[in-house]
């Protein structure tokens, strides 16, 4: 049950770590369900689908004769996001949590200049094992924090990333710090990168099978999925 599940993981989260469900792949309804439960902060991961949600609750609204239903609703984008795709994405989030490049840094920039929106954004630090997940290097990630490029229309709130995929939890636990350490990166530049704000303290780190590793460890975020929302379809 989504209601118990929610429940369950405020109770045992600490206060300072923020539930993000990730609803992707679950149809409007089961959102709406963990919204009822007072859950208001939701990832997506595919631009299509987020569009499509958030048309879905405007129809719901209209149906229902109530525009401001789920109106304090939170949509935070976390997957791959290409360049051609931020007129679906940015208009409606809150928060990108997976800025994986310089280049994405930058057109996200650029839209913000041309639209008038300041968008808050997490950089995507790569710190797994596997060879596919993307996101900074440490390398890249200190180059931009040491570059005189400012980026008026982007705010960096923070750090987001992924452990290994495994059941060794001394590795899970090894990823967690390596993220902690760019969050701590990130925080001593404040006040000397002009993309650097005062308060860039978020940590988005923790998923179904590793968040109580992630809260433990200094997470600010958890993005749980499967654990709330049952096997995507
Ligand atoms: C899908 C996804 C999650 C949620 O994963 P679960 O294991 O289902 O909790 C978290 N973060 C990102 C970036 C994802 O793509």
């Amino acid at each position: 049950m989504i209601k118990e599940i929610i429940s369950k993981l405020n109770r045992e989260l600490p206060a300072t770590v923020k539930l993000v469900a990730v609803s992707k792949f679950h149809p409007f309804e089961s959102i709406e369900e963990a919204y009822q439960a007072g859950q208001k902060a939701f990832g997506e991961s595919r631009p299509q689908e987020l569009l499509a949600k958030v048309k879905r609750l405007d129809e719901v609204r209209a149906e229902r004769g109530e525009p401001d239903y789920m109106s304090d609703i939170e949509w935070h984008f976390i997957g791959h996001l290409q360049t051609n795709k931020l007129k679906m994405v940015l208009p409606y989030v809150s928060l990108v949590q997976s800025v994986d490049s310089v280049r994405l840094l930058e057109a996200i920039d650029h839209w913000g200049a041309v639209n008038g929106k300041v968008t808050d954004v997490l950089l995507e630090c790569h710190v797994a094992a596997e060879e596919s997940k993307q996101g900074f290097s440490e390398e890249e990630l200190i180059e931009l924090l040491s570059s005189d490029a400012h980026y008026a229309n982007v705010r960096i709130c923070g750090i987001m990333g992924m452990a290994t995929f495994t059941d060794d939890e001394p590795v899970i636990r090894a990823d967690f710090k390596r993220l902690l350490d760019r969050q701590q990166t990130l925080h001593d530049r404040i006040g000397k990168s002009p993309n650097v704000a005062a308060g860039c303290n978020e940590l988005s780190m923790g998923m179904s099978d590793d968040y109580p590793i992630a809260a433990e460890m200094g997470s600010t975020i958890v993005r749980i999925g499967s654990m709330i929302f049952g096997e995507r379809i």
